[in-house]
């Protein structure tokens, strides 16, 4: 037995072992952050068909997010090199897709069927007022879907043709899906009608992640995956290869209250006496927050003293000052709105900064008036088509109008610059482009390699590791975010609860924790609280920086008035 397959699963932990490794059948693979889950699931793909006889057509790996299955795919060729080819790996909305180009005709879609566009959904939308029937007829007139279709179509055709429910089933004997706590009704029925109860199917996933719940998302999928399907095998995987010990035992403390594993644990892989303890800041104010991200960004950075700063203290008991980079460090936030005075503060002293903010590449200004042009013009490449649409609206925006929306030129080339990696990857083919663009083709508009602190909200920042994390606005109305007026249900709390546990288990080497006694919020100063989530965790894991610094003097006037 030890020897099959050893050279696979030499990288892999006991346990990670033992869910690579299993047999057959319905198999939960219960994994907490920094457990090596893509690591687990991407060894499994190869450990079935290098020893277990498995044939890669047969194999279907399903993600959430592109930028996710474009990470398992690169893994998986990696480890299994030309045999990764016949993989399938998608998202559910690609999946959905390929679905759909292969029955379309049952689907009651014509030859030139495709996704409609922004314009053209809006269009509809606006036509068919309130009436969701209306509005899908409106669309198949003209042979458009929109991107839920991609999923409900699917899924109905599945639902009346048992011969085709056969036909998918013996074609992906072998189902892998990643972030299982975050499946949505539709995602979980296609999954039902392509793996039967007894099927090959593999979820691996956290349900203290589950962060998605607003758009549908639910958990409870997860947690009864042994009900749904029979003799489900179990295996858990709770040795983290991320977090220092201290930032671990904080988080573990932090989602206890409302955990939703039972026995929740994460215990360190690596424990060094020395790591520091989690720092917890409490700042006067939102301007006092960001001076001290900053100072604290300068002393483990170093070298932006001379530049514009005026401490020279050097902190000796965080990681080696100058060992680390600005792309090292990570601030996280619940709302966007809270970046700004970090970004100010941090820019004001030339530290490089990248924001992450909308990341699918239709979102981004200019990608869909370019999409547009596109169908009018030209020949030649893809790519040099693109430049060449960039041109003409460059050109047209290049005229000042009174509209407040309207594009610049630089929006224009920003755009085209984001499309070209696109349009080199599809080859040619404009309706594939076209559609990649549709489903929901994502820019990383972060990029590891730029050398510049790295600011996300926790929603974004899931799934992604960084040496040195700042959660900042740790306060009550923040975490848990609530709207003036608004009562958060339990149900509610206990998401943000799990957006603070995703928060913490971001960071490798040291965690800042930051409130601020008073913040501008929903057009006033206002007197916040720290954030009841912080009483969790035992004080002791907490390091005290700095005292609650006193008010400045504009900051006293505007609570005088
Ligand atoms: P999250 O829930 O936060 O997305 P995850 O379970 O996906 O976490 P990964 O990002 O896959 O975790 O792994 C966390 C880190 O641990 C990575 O840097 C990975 O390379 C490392 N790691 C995972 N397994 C091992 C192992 N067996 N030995 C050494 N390092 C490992
Ligand atoms: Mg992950």
């Amino acid at each position: 037995m030890e020897e099959v397959g050893t050279g696979l699963l030499d990288r892999l932990d006991a346990m990670q072992r033992v869910a690579a490794s299993a047999p057959g059948g319905p198999l939960l693979i219960v994994a907490g952050p920094g457990t090596g889950k893509t690591r687990t699931l991407t060894h499994r793909i190869a450990y079935l068909c290098a020893e277990m006889n498995v044939f890669p057509h047969r194999c279907l790996a399903i993600t959430f997010t592109r930028r996710a299955a474009e990470e398992m795919r690169a893994r998986l060729d990696a480890l299994m090199g030309d045999g990764a080819q016949d993989l399938t790996v998608g998202t559910f909305h690609s999946i959905g897709l390929t679905i759909l180009k292969e029955n379309a005709k049952a689907a009651g879609l014509g030859a030139g069927w495709r996704i409609a566009d922004d314009t053209e959904r809006t269009a509809a939308r606006e036509q068919a007022g309130d009436d969701d029937a209306a509005y899908i007829k409106l669309l198949r007139q003209q042979d458009l879907v929109d991107l839920d279709d991609l999923l409900t179509m699917p899924v109905a055709l599945l639902r009346d043709e048992p011969a085709l429910v056969d036909r998918y089933r013996r074609q992906w004997q072998w189902i892998f899906v990643d972030e299982y706590q975050d499946v949505d009704d539709t995602q979980y029925e296609l999954l039902r009608l392509l793996s039967p109860a007894d099927g090959n199917l593999c979820a691996i996933g956290d349900p203290d992640q589950a962060i998605y719940s607003f758009r549908g998302a639910d958990v409870g999928y997860f947690l009864r995956f042994n009900q749904d399907f029979a003799d489900a095998r179990l295996v858990r995987l709770t040795r983290n290869y991320r977090s220092s010990a201290p930032i671990l035992a904080a988080a573990v403390q932090a989602i206890a209250p409302t955990s939703l594993v039972s026995g929740r644990r994460l215990d360190p892989a690596r424990v060094n006496p020395e790591s520091p303890l989690v720092g917890r800041y409490f700042a006067g104010s939102t301007a006092d927050e960001a001076d001290f991200v900053l100072r604290t960004v300068d002393e483990l950075v170093g070298g932006l003293s001379h530049r514009s700063l005026d401490t020279g203290r050097i902190d000796s008991r965080a990681v080696a000052p100058g060992t680390l980079s600005f792309s090292d460090i990570a601030v996280l936030y619940r709302t966007d709105a809270q970046s700004q005075a970090v970004v100010d503060a941090l820019s004001r002293a030339g530290v490089p900064v990248q924001k992450r903010s909308h990341n699918r590449l239709r979102d981004r200004p200019g990608v869909q008036v370019i999409a547009q042009e596109l169908r009018n013009a030209g020949s030649g490449t893809l790519a040099a088509r693109v430049k060449q649409a960039a041109q003409v609206l460059a050109q047209r925006y290049a005229a000042p109008t009174l509209d407040a929306e309207q594009l610049a030129p630089e929006d224009v080339w920003t755009a085209a610059d984001l499309l070209m990696p696109l349009a080199r990857r599809t080859g040619d083919d404009l309706t594939d482009f076209l559609q990649e663009i549709a489903t929901g083709a994502e820019v990383d508009a972060l990029d590891p390699r730029a050398e510049a602190v790295n600011l996300l909200t926790l929603h974004a920042a899931k799934g992604l590791e960084f040496p040195i994390v700042f959660l900042i606005g740790c306060e009550d109305g923040l975490l848990p975010l609530r709207w003036p007026g608004g009562k958060p249900t339990d149900d509610e709390i206990a998401e943000e609860r799990r957006l603070f546990f995703v928060g913490l288990t971001r960071a490798q080497d040291r965690l800042y924790v930051t409130h601020a006694a008073r913040r501008f919020r929903h057009g006033s100063e206002r007197e916040q609280s720290p954030s009841p989530f912080l009483d969790a965790i035992d004080p002791g894991l907490f390091e005290r920086i700095g005292d609650a610094v006193p008010a400045r003097p504009k900051d006293r006037q505007l609570r005088l008035l």
